[in-house]
C-alpha cells in the first residue's frame, strides 16, 4: 500500500524544455537546437501557458518536474525565469519536491548554486553510462570528467540528487561494479536504470536496421539483476521496476504518476491528464508558439482499468490491492481471477493478505503478466 509520505493528494506541474544541443544516438524525442531567440519566445510562450492552465490548480499543486529535452540549455537567466513564471502561479509553500533534470556537461557551480535555493529542490542527473566510449556509443556529449565533475558538484549543493542510467547496452560491460564504486564516494539517493530504447526515427535506429548494431531487444536481463543486488546491498529499495530509492527518497512527482494521479503539462509535447481526460500539447516548438490547440483522448473505463494495473504492479513495493481495485473498476471475471493465480503459481506474482505484486522472478516478465490481465 501506498502510505504516509507517498500518500498524498494533489497535483504534479511538469513543465518540458524542449530543447537539446545535439540527438542522442538512441533517441527519437522531439527537440530542437536552441538560439536566443527561441528560448526568449519559449519562455514568453511557457509564461502565457502559465497563465491561462495553472490558476485553477495553484493552491494544488504538490510536485513540479523540469524536463527535457535538456532543461539546462536556457541557462541560468533562462532558469531564473522559469522559476519567476512558477512563482508566479503556484503557491511555493505547498511545494514538497522539484525535480531538475540536469545534463553533466551543461550542471556549473553557477547554476547549482541557483537551483538548490528551489523548495524541495531534487537534481536527477542523466549520467547514463560510466564509461567513455560507452558514452560515446550513445551520442551523449557529456564524457565521464563531465560526469565526474558534475556529480561532485551535487555532492556539494544537494542532499537529495540521483541518477539517470541506460542498461542493456548491446557489447557494453555490466555497469554494476562502477556503480558500486560510485555509491561508496557519494551519497546518491535515486537510481532510475532503464533499459536501452531505441526510438524510430534515431541514428541508432538506421544502424540497427543496416545491420550496424545489435537488436537491444535481444540483451541480456543479467545487468538489471546485478545493478538491482549493488542497490539494495547499498539500501536501496527497488520501489518501482526501473526506480530504487534510499529510503523517503522516491521521487513523489513520478509516484503521483504512478498512483495515478492527475498532473498538468506544459510546453511543447507535455501531457496533461485530469480525472480520464488526457491532453497532448503538440510536439514541436513552432506549432506550440503558435497556440496550436492540444490534442484531447477521453479515457474509456477500460483504458483506464488497463492503465491502472500496469502501474500498480510496476509499484513493486506497493503493488494493487484486489479490493480497492474491484471496487474502483467492478468485480473481475474468472478469466482475471484466473490468470492472477496462475501467475501466484509460477512465481510470477504474489499475494500478502489482499495485495498483488509483481515478484522479482515476474519482473522480466512483466509485460507479458500484464498484458495478461488486461481486457
Ligand atoms: S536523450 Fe535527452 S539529451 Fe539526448 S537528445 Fe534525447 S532528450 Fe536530448
Amino acid at each position: 500500500m501506498i502510505t504516509g509520505i507517498y500518500d498524498f493528494t494533489g497535483t504534479g506541474l511538469y513543465i518540458h524544455v524542449p530543447f537539446c544541443f545535439s540527438k542522442c544516438a538512441y533517441c527519437g524525442f522531439y527537440s530542437t537546437v536552441p538560439d536566443s531567440e527561441k528560448i526568449s519566445r519559449y519562455l514568453q510562450r511557457l509564461e502565457d501557458e502559465a497563465s491561462a492552465r495553472l490558476p485553477a490548480a495553484a493552491g494544488n499543486i504538490h510536485t513540479i518536474f523540469v524536463g527535457g529535452g535538456n532543461p539546462l540549455c536556457p541557462d541560468l537567466p533562462g532558469l531564473k525565469r522559469i522559476f519567476e513564471i512558477v512563482k508566479n502561479h503556484v503557491d511555493l509553500s505547498s511545494i514538497s519536491e522539484w525535480t531538475f533534470e540536469a545534463n553533466p556537461e551543461n550542471l556549473s557551480d553557477e547554476i547549482a548554486a541557483f537551483l538548490k535555493e528551489l523548495p524541495g529542490i531534487r537534481i536527477s542527473l542523466g549520467v547514463q553510462r560510466l564509461d567513455n566510449a560507452e558514452l560515446e556509443l550513445l551520442g551523449r556529449r557529456a564524457r565521464i570528467t563531465d560526469v565526474e565533475r558534475a556529480l561532485e558538484i551535487c555532492g556539494r549543493h544537494f542532499s537529495n540528487f540521483g541518477i539517470d542510467l541506460i542498461l542493456g547496452v548491446p557489447g557494453c560491460q555490466s555497469i554494476a561494479p562502477a556503480l558500486a564504486q560510485l555509491l561508496e564516494k557519494l551519497e546518491i539517493q535515486h537510481v532510475s536504470a532503464y533499459f536501452l530504447s531505441v526510438e524510430p526515427g534515431s541514428l541508432l535506429q538506421q544502424r540497427i536496421e543496416n545491420h550496424e548494431f545489435p537488436d537491444p531487444d535481444e540483451a541480456d536481463p543479467d545487468e538489471l539483476f546485478e545493478v538491482r543486488q549493488v542497490l539494495i546491498d547499498a539500501g536501496f529499495e527497488h520501489y518501482e521496476i526501473s526506480n530504487y530509492a534510499r529510503p523517503g527518497r522516491r521521487c513523489l512527482h513520478n509516484m503521483n504518476y504512478w498512483k495515478p494521479g492527475d498532473y498538468i503539462g506544459l510546453g511543447p509535447s507535455a501531457v496533461s491528464t485530469e480525472a480520464g481526460l488526457r491532453c497532448y500539447n503538440p510536439a514541436d516548438l513552432g506549432r506550440w508558439l503558435a497556440d496550436e490547440s492540444p490534442a484531447f483522448e477521453q479515457l474509456s473505463s477500460v483504458d483506464r482499468r488497463n492503465e491502472y494495473l500496469m502501474l500498480r504492479l510496476r509499484l513493486l513495493a506497493d503493488g494493487f490491492n484486489l479490493t480497492s481495485f474491484e471496487r474502483r473498476f467492478g468485480a473481475q471475471d474468472d478469466n482475471f481471477h484466473s490468470q492472477v493465480l496462475w501467475h501466484i503459481e509460477q512465481g510470477n506474482l504474489a499475494q500478502e493478505n489482499n495485495v498483488i505484486k509483481l515478484t522479482p522472478k515476474g519482473i522480466i516478465f512483466s509485460d507479458n503478466i500484464i498484458s495478461d490481465l488486461f481486457i
